[in-house]
């Protein structure tokens, strides 16, 4: 393997959003190692940043333009990217000197302006990548695109006009980087996607030859092959249509992880007719119940949004009871904030800040006593563990109901002498609103 040197092209890279995001910037440095470019970690010695942008709300918008003032300042040759490249105005007004804007999943115009900028070094024995690509993830977890854009029109987003309608992946394309990810050292699937539960519609649910047999391009296909692997499959951002059921004996049986990541977003049906969520109509209390009869492990992660232009207190008080009704083990919540370009914006009768805050503090006193007793519940139980780090206390890890950066942790207070990629049973002994801690199994 050729060894970079001091003469190498050298890149400084900046990666903002979130974890699709994430593999666009995976995918641009697996480009640039293979050219033969060096990753640097600062500005002031690269030949050229890449900024790779988020635009989904106004702190992300903010976040990504002082991160390319910074380059700017520290370097002067900066190419931008990512979704607020779709916005290009409102960079080219503050930064007129870029070199290049262009939106999520263009690399080929990224790839074109930092060849203008600083030629690749020609290397013909660049090929010897590692076969798992540039991960940005730590080694034992990634996250696995399986499509891009969303076919819905959430009146709070503006992702389908950034991103474009759904692109699903071929299945035999996904199933080919997921085991080359496994046979790098990969643990842990994370499977992503706008709307995992629409994966394949745009292909009419093409199959593909694998392994000897036809695959579908659909979630159920996918998801029962992932299954196949060994390692852990985690999925995020599933609607609850009636198909979903199809998975749920899947994650009984064991073959992939008893987790479902599904934004709910709300529970009154007038605000999320307001919203235009896909799937508002469906009978989701019943649905939740029927999964975990039949698989009592299972997982649920949501996230929700207070404060929407029209929420009554009615409407509130209506989110509270599903709450309180569907007890969900993980929950994210923000108040409301208005996005450039999102059809929300022009909806009648905003919610005051003041109330949006106060609903919020109310959302989350609760979802906090029921997280709080869900997790109390697991005390005494033995659990396997994924560990991510080993630090002076031990070991931090995560359960099967934690995907990492956004859910808990697990401590385990004798981990010391373990492996970041092990999987440990642990004795729970200890819980909060958050997180658990325990000690190894005996007889592991
Ligand atoms: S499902 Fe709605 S919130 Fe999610 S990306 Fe599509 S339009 Fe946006």
């Amino acid at each position: 393997m050729s060894t970079p040197t001091s003469a190498d092209p050298k890149v400084g890279f900046v990666s903002l959003g979130c974890p699709k995001a994430l593999v666009d910037s995976e995918r641009i440095l697996t480009q640039l190692r293979a050219e033969g470019y060096r990753v640097v970690p600062e500005y002031a010695n690269a030949d050229v940043v890449v900024v790779n942008t988020c635009g989904f709300i106004d702190s992300a918008v903010e976040e990504s333009l002082e991160a390319i003032g910074e380059a700017m300042a520290e370097n002067g040759k900066v190419v931008v990217t990512g979704c607020l490249g779709k916005r290009a105005d409102l960079i080219s007004d503050r930064f007129p000197e870029v070199l290049s804007i262009s939106g999520p999943q263009d690399y080929n115009s990224v790839m074109k302006a930092i060849h203008a900028q600083v030629p690749p070094k020609h290397d013909p024995f660049f090929d010897l990548l590692p076969p798992q690509g540039v991960k940005l993830t730590p080694r034992h977890y990634a996250y696995l695109k399986i499509s891009e854009g969303c076919n819905h029109r959430c009146s709070f987003c503006i992702i389908p006009s950034m991103r474009g309608d759904l692109r699903s992946r071929p299945v035999n394309e996904v199933l080919a980087e997921a085991e080359r990810l496994v046979r790098s050292g990969v643990k842990e699937l994370l499977v992503v996607s706008q709307d995992t539960s629409a994966y394949g519609v745009d292909q009419r649910y093409a199959s593909y030859p694998w392994k000897g047999r036809q695959v579908e391009t659909r979630m159920t296909g996918l998801v029962r092959e992932l299954g196949e692997f060994g390692a852990w499959v985690r999925l995020h951002y599933v609607y609850p249509y009636p198909y979903v059921d199809q998975v749920i004996p899947m994650m009984a049986e064991g073959r992939v992880l008893p987790y479902l990541d599904i934004p709910f977003q709300h529970a009154s049906p007038s605000v999320l007719k307001a919203m235009k969520r896909p799937a508002h109509a469906e009978k989701v209390l019943d649905r939740l119940k029927a999964w975990r009869e039949q698989c009592p492990s299972l997982t649920i992660r949501s996230t929700f949004i207070v404060g929407f232009p029209g929420e009554t207190e009615a409407d509130f008080q209506t989110l509270l009871e599903f709450l309180e009704e569907a007890q969900l083990d993980r929950v994210g919540c923000f108040t409301y904030s208005p996005v450039e370009g999102a059809t929300a914006n022009s909806l009648a009768d905003p919610v005051p800040a003041e109330l949006a805050q106060e609903r919020f503090e109310r959302f989350m006193e609760l979802q906090s006593a029921i997280s709080e007793q869900r997790l109390r519940s697991r005390i005494g139980g033995v659990e396997p563990v994924l560990i991510d780090e080993i630090d002076a206390d031990g070991a931090l890890g995560r359960s099967r109901s934690d995907a990492p950066e956004i859910d808990g942790v697990v401590r385990v207070h004798d981990g010391h002498g373990l492996m970041p990629g092990q999987i440990v049973e642990v004795r729970i002994d200890q819980s909060d609103a958050h997180d658990l801690a325990g000690h190894l199994a005996e007889g592991r």
